[in-house]
């Protein structure tokens, strides 16, 4: 079978724009299906777009973590590569942890 694949992507909303975005640059031909009139109308329209650690601590779950610092990565590499996507870089405390009591 020659040429590139087709394959049809269902719901554009971030999860189905991020499938479609990484087929189309693995080579795939996509269609991205979107009931709506305009994609990311759904629940992505409502998200505060927030990517952090939430409650919890790095060192509680080192893992969540490491998927979240590459998603900040991330971030960066496509704002680079779409011209720029409205975003702000903020930092954040996160205290009252039991992981943060002072040691004796
Ligand atoms: C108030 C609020 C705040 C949030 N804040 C955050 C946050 O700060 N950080 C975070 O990470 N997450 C947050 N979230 C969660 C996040 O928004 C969702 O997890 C995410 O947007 C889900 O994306 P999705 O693509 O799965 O769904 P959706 O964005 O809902 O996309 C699904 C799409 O599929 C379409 N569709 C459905 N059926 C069909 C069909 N038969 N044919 C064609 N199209 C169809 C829909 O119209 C829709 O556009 C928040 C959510 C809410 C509600």
């Amino acid at each position: 079978m020659g040429g590139r694949q087709r394959i049809t992507v269902g719901g554009g909303g971030v999860i189905g724009a991020s499938v479609a975005y990484h087929l189309a640059r693995a080579g795939a031909r996509v269609t991205l299906l979107e009931r709506l009139p305009q994609a990311g109308g759904g629940a992505t329209r409502w998200s505060y777009g927030w990517v952090g650690t939430g409650a919890g601590s790095p060192s509680k779950d080192p893992t969540a973590f490491a998927l979240q610092v590459r998603a900040l990565e991330d971030f960066r590499r496509l704002d680079g590569e779409l011209g720029g996507l409205p975003k702000a870089a903020r930092g954040a405390i996160v205290g009252g942890t039991r992981n943060m009591r002072p040691r004796r």
